[in-house]
């Protein structure tokens, strides 16, 4: 039996997507053999990946004067090429760390380009996310970076900021397709497909095709988006088999009633999770400031670390599974990605209840 897996990446998938790629694992489309045995250049394969191009833009929304890319590499690659393909040698950088994943990003960036950290959240443990006002941008800078939802700890963006004209970057990996949003407010998203769009080992850059046209720094091919853009994510071979994944399950976000369903199914979950948390009269806590508390993952603590590792324990034993937090925060962390159905968080909820109960 499968468990409700509160994972946060990879995570919990769509089991008719899981079925689906099951039962089409020996052989596919009466080709004879399985899609993980067939070139990425077959007339078969590249109307698969066309597909998924297709229902991407559908899904999140992506209008014509965007690129979109597949991957490989995860977030983390895209991470250092983004200064490499958008920023000019010894051009500033403005990057606004609301957590660990912004930590990364600048990290990567450091070896190409001049960072700017415009605003941090760290004195604050990442418990918030700093207001636009305080913010300092350069004057000059070639992008704004954002991370849109902070995996670990637990804050979201609730809205865009305003960063004028210059390009905003933002790592949407753990939110993307989540919610409605405006693409044409950012010049780049990117997200890893290991939370809400498939399996781990594709990521998704969707770049504003003018940005494509900047030098940025020298760089091979294999690291330069045009290129990319221009072979349609086939310069070498591409990750078959996790983007015929990511394509069947963006088909089933597509069938569930898209990113506005998702959008109200999310909230609705979120809110049961929070709703524990806040009713327990102080025996769960999660510290982030309520305007930016994620909807995707919920970093929460007991009043022990021992606690903490018995409501693991028990959860699950309880069918519920994958629930200890990150090492960087410790005690608890429930993500509730759009495969994860209601009845997982209301099931969460619930077994929160009872274990207050028995050990609070
Ligand atoms: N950015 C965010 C927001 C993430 O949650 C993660 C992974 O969990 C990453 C970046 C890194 O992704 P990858 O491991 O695919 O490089």
């Amino acid at each position: 039996t499968r468990a409700f897996n509160f994972s946060a990446g990879p995570a919990t998938l769509p089991e008719s997507v899981l079925r689906q790629a099951q039962a089409e694992m020996l052989e596919w489309n009466g080709v004879g053999a399985s899609i993980v045995e067939i070139s990425h250049r077959s007339a078969d394969f590249m109307a698969v990946a066309a597909q998924a191009e297709a229902d991407l833009r559908t899904l999140v929304g992506i209008p014509d004067d965007y690129a979109v890319l597949f991957l490989a590499g995860g977030a983390t690659t895209q991470q250092a090429l983004l200064p490499l393909n958008l920023a000019a040698p010894g051009q500033r950088v403005d990057y606004v760390v609301s957590g660990h994943w912004g930590k990364t990003a600048v990290k990567q960036a450091q070896p190409y380009v001049e960072v700017n950290i415009a605003a941090d959240g760290e004195a604050g443990g990442f418990r918030d996310i700093p207001a636009r006002a305080q913010w300092q941008l350069s004057d000059d800078a070639a992008y704004v970076h954002i991370t849109a939802n902070e995996t670990i700890h637990g804050v979201e963006f609730r809205e865009v900021p305003d960063v004028g004209a210059v390009p905003l970057v933002a790592d949407f990996s753990s939110s993307i397709a989540s919610e409605p949003i405006d693409v044409s407010r950012y010049g780049v998203i990117y997200a890893g497909a290991q939370k809400n769009l498939g399996p781990v080992g594709i990521v998704v850059v969707i770049v504003r095709r003018d940005l494509l046209e900047r030098a940025g720094q020298p760089r091979a091919d294999i690291f330069d988006y045009r290129s990319h853009a221009a072979r349609d994510s086939m310069l070498n071979t591409p990750p078959t088999w996790n983007w015929y994944l990511l394509g069947l399950t963006v088909q089933w976000m597509l069938a569930q009633g898209g990113t506005a369903e998702f959008a109200r199914r999310n909230a609705a979950k979120a809110s049961l999770v929070y709703a524990a948390i806040d009713g327990s009269g102080g025996f769960y806590r999660n510290e982030v400031a309520p305007g930016v508390r994620s909807r995707m993952n919920i970093p929460f603590f007991l009043p022990s670390a021992e606690l903490d590792a018995r409501f693991v324990a028990d959860a699950k034993a309880a069918g519920l599974i994958a629930l200890k937090g990150h090492k960087a925060v410790g005690g608890i962390r429930a993500s509730l990605y759009n495969a994860m159905p209601l009845e997982g968080a209301q099931a969460l909820a619930a077994f929160m209840h009872d274990f207050q109960q028995r050990n609070g």
